[in-house]
């Protein structure tokens, strides 16, 4: 063995138990439960839990939202993402109307190439769904972009797809093997709701949730929902929020319908009251923040299994980039940074919190995320022949969240003076160590594209509960 990790728990989506694994060549060679001679380096794990690494299926490195770029490139977003225990993104191509989605992968890739510090893969935005643009999906496939991203709002962006090219999108993945995602909001609800606000003065922070309110996000999943089983295509939702929403999905389970869905740290450890803060704009995220009562039913979801998956829509801004809007809630660039804090704070308020279990934690941050976009078992588990990409955690260790600590590149957390319990201490990446005692100690290029496998409906089915 290269080496051991000795006298952690190893936690896993079916149970907690102690052993030893051993590493060679990067991959997880041996799990032993009873201790073997020590051939190679030893790592002392005494009292911490061992963790598959993070996959975080959704975050925006380097992406233009109203005039500004978001502040993480792919080598500070990732840099930080493996400070906090992650050791898998998906990120997105970018597409435009005209675009090839081909290229816009292409592109991607020579953005994110010999710069990431953890592993990488590629969902394919689709914004303009012409026959040529379908025509591409298997090509992607090939490519290992398994997983394709539609808008239901965004329309003044040039982002929005309508209903028929939902469904034509939906035939065409199913076909070829991919996942649709989708962003579940009306978006043509939501520009309306928005002119009236503004129309009226409510041009401040506290109209943000006014302008989407969550039959805007539960009217979208419905009918996604509904245009997926006509279609017979399997469908993700991103980020839900609402009670409302999760009704509907909860209702789709019973059918057996091919449909998951994840939720971010932010709409399960924030509320919209936030909004009424001096500095409420930064808090601007679409969806935006919800009631304390969708908190609750969003913890619900993902303990009964309904919510598959925990990922964090990291799109960060610096307060400046973020007051760029002037006093036009509708003008701010939208999103949150949070790839680097997301396991402490799950852990910290889901698990401490009595929300979840440490399990079911690990399910819904590496297991699930990896199953349901093509990368399990190489990645997402502790399994002999899987990646070593682990994270010694330590669940009792105290922490205070301020800016000025994080790798994250971005001035302020919206979790500012946060304290809880739960730190990374160390990073691994297929056996590399990239953070040690917390600290960043690898190089750009440590991570490399992942090709992704084929959507796998069954499969994934099998792990939603009825
Ligand atoms: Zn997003």
């Amino acid at each position: 063995m290269d080496t051991w990790i000795r006298g952690g728990l190893l936690i896993t989506p079916k149970g907690s138990y102690r052993a030893e694994i051993g590493i060679q060549n990067g991959r997880i060679a041996r799990i032993e439960t009873a201790q073997r001679e020590s051939a190679g380096q030893v790592v002392d794990a005494e009292g911490k839990w061992i963790l598959p690494g993070i996959v975080d299926v959704h975050t925006h490195m380097e992406l233009p939202v109203k005039g500004a770029v978001s502040a993480d490139d792919f080598a500070s977003g990732t840099r930080a993402a493996a400070c906090g225990g992650v050791t898998t993104i998906i990120d997105f191509s970018l597409h435009r109307p005209g675009g090839s989605p081909i290229d816009c992968f292409r592109k991607r890739r020579r953005a994110a190439d010999g710069r990431v510090a953890v592993d990488y893969g590629l969902h394919a935005e689709i914004v303009d769904p012409t026959d040529e643009v379908l025509g591409e999906i298997p090509s992607l496939v090939e490519e290992g972009v398994t997983s394709v991203k539609l808008y239901l709002a965004y329309g003044r962006d040039g982002r929005m797809v309508d209903d028929g090219q939902l469904y034509a999108v939906l035939r065409q993945c199913a076909e070829a093997g991919a996942l649709v995602m989708v962003h579940a909001e009306n978006g043509s609800l939501a520009d309306a709701l928005t002119d009236e606000l503004i129309r009226t003065g409510r041009t401040d922070p506290t109209a943000h949730p006014d302008s989407r309110p969550n039959i805007v996000e539960q009217e979208a999943v419905q009918r996604a929902v509904a245009i997926a089983r006509l279609a017979g295509g399997a469908l993700y939702i991103v980020h839900m929020t609402t009670r409302e929403a999760l009704e509907v999905l909860r209702e789709a389970h019973r059918r057996r319908d091919p449909v998951w869905a994840e939720t971010c740290p932010q709409y399960l450890l924030l509320d919209e009251s936030v909004y009424a803060r001096e500095d409420g704009l930064q808090y601007i995220a679409t969806p935006p923040l919800r009631s304390p009562d969708d908190q609750q039913a969003l913890w619900n979801g993902l303990a009964g299994g309904h919510l598959s998956v925990i990922s964090t829509d990291h799109c960060p801004f610096t307060a400046e980039q973020k007051k760029r809007g002037g006093d036009r809630f509708d003008r701010v660039p939208s999103g949150l940074p949070g790839v680097e804090t997301s396991l402490t704070l799950i852990h910290s308020r889901g698990v401490g919190g009595g929300h979840l279990d440490p399990n079911r934690m690990v399910a819904a941050m590496s297991a699930n995320p990896a199953g349901i976009f093509g990368l399990y078992p190489q990645k997402g588990c502790l399994r002999e022949g899987s990646d070593a990409d682990l994270v010694i955690f330590d669940p009792d260790k105290e922490f205070v969240i301020s800016a000025d600590d994080l790798h994250m590149n971005t001035d302020f957390s919206p979790y500012e003076g946060v304290s809880g319990r739960g730190a990374v201490i160390m990073t691994m990446l297929r056996g590399k160590v990239i953070v040690r005692e917390g600290q960043y100690c690898g190089s750009a290029g440590d991570g490399i594209y992942l090709t992704r496998k084929s959507f796998d409906v069954q499969a994934c089915l099998a792990e939603v509960p009825v």
